[in-house]
């Protein structure tokens, strides 16, 4: 039996979105391998609102987390965590040599801009990273806000990690000033996992030729130059079978219509925080909610896991809440594909499960 998974990725894929992954391998120094990449970007420079180059990695989210840290912070980057994802990035930059200090919140709240401004102002850094949406917690945080004050200080690097949000969320990079913005193929953009994607802007280009050990794989200048230098194609070879997802997915996004996707998601997101204030409590700060996902405070003392057993006889499966909140909280994912029918077929099992 397949099941529905609403855990925040990987989710369901559309079958006709699988059946790309099958299509046919190509050489990835062909001609038509340029035309497949050129493809993809022009359509994700619409998806993002960007003129900045497309990037694509074969690795997961976190290989042009790595990637971006690394190639672009020349100074000192300022870490903004508030959750797991936030200092996992912190974790990247120490691991790799990379000069950084980590700026943390309270789990549930957002990143504060008036302290984003308070740390630039010191003038000690050259590249920030923030979520966009903080998947541990379910915070999204008020990048309009802290792209305002990042405007203000024209040496900073501003990456953003919009890998549980990107394709669900509007996120109109150019405007935001964003210089590197990075996803997944497996949450909101409804592919299976294996491959990852980000903007990669001018100013990004000017600061990675100011770095000299950029590492060789997740060098940002390096994808960069080759794509330009051959035709959109890459230095190692890439997922083509993703590529193919990509493209097509990309067209079912598009066909759907921006806003249509965007307003989905935000209905999809209210109707399962009207369900969980309902019988439970949101752990989230009210303010910041995320359009993607939804953290729910367990006040109800339930056995999480056995809900999601049993759950799973029935074809479907949530996620437990991220590392220390295991339990204490738990998380509805509402990304991708999935229709308000869907979300309202999965709390109305667990509404049969739990006796509400
Ligand atoms: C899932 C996730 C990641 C990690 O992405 P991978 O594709 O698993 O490497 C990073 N950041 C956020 C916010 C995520 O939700």
């Amino acid at each position: 039996m397949t099941r529905k998974l609403f855990i925040p990725g990987p989710i369901d894929v559309r079958d006709d979105v699988l059946q790309k992954m099958a299509t046919p391998m190509i050489g990835h120094r062909s001609k038509d391998a340029s035309v497949l990449q050129e493809s993809i970007s022009k359509k994700l420079q619409k998806l993002f609102y960007t003129e900045s180059e497309i990037l694509l990695s074969t690795s997961s989210g976190s290989g042009l987390m790595e990637g971006a840290i690394r190639s672009c912070t020349s100074k000192k980057a300022a870490v903004f965590s508030c959750g797991a994802f936030g200092d996992r990035w912190y974790k990247m930059a120490v691991t790799n040599n990379v000069k950084a200090d980590l700026y943390k919140v309270d789990m549930g709240k957002a990143i504060d801009p008036e302290m984003v401004d308070r740390v630039l102002a010191t003038g000690e850094y050259d590249l920030i990273t923030i979520q966009h949406n903080e998947t541990s917690t379910g915070i999204t945080n008020p990048v309009e806000e802290i792209a305002e004050v990042v405007r203000k200080y024209d040496n900073i690097v501003f990456c953003v990690d919009a890998v549980s949000s990107a394709g669900g969320v509007k996120i109109e990079v150019d405007k935001l000033g964003i210089d590197i913005l990075i996803t997944s193929t497996q949450k909101a953009l409804g592919l299976p996992p294996g491959m990852s994607i980000c903007t990669f802007s001018e100013k990004a280009i000017r600061r990675a030729g100011t770095v000299e050990f950029r590492g060789t794989y997740l060098d940002l200048l390096d994808i960069y130059k080759y794509l330009k230098k051959k035709n959109y194609q890459y230095p190692s070879t890439p997922s083509i079978s993703h590529m193919y997802a990509l493209d097509y997915q990309l067209d079912n996004i598009l066909n759907e219509g921006l806003d249509n996707r965007f307003e989905r998601h935000q209905a999809m997101a209210e109707t399962v925080r009207a369900w969980a204030i309902k019988h439970f409590k949101i752990f989230t700060d009210q303010n910041h909610l995320s359009n993607t996902l939804t953290v729910i405070e367990n006040n109800q003392n339930i056995n999480v896991s056995q809900l999601n057993s049993k759950l799973m006889e029935k074809g479907m499966q949530i996620a437990n809440g991220y590392g220390d909140l295991k339990e204490k909280t738990f998380r509805i994912s509402h990304m991708g594909d999935y229709q308000i029918e869907d979300i309202q077929n999965l709390l109305n099992t667990i509404d049969e499960i739990l006796g509400f």
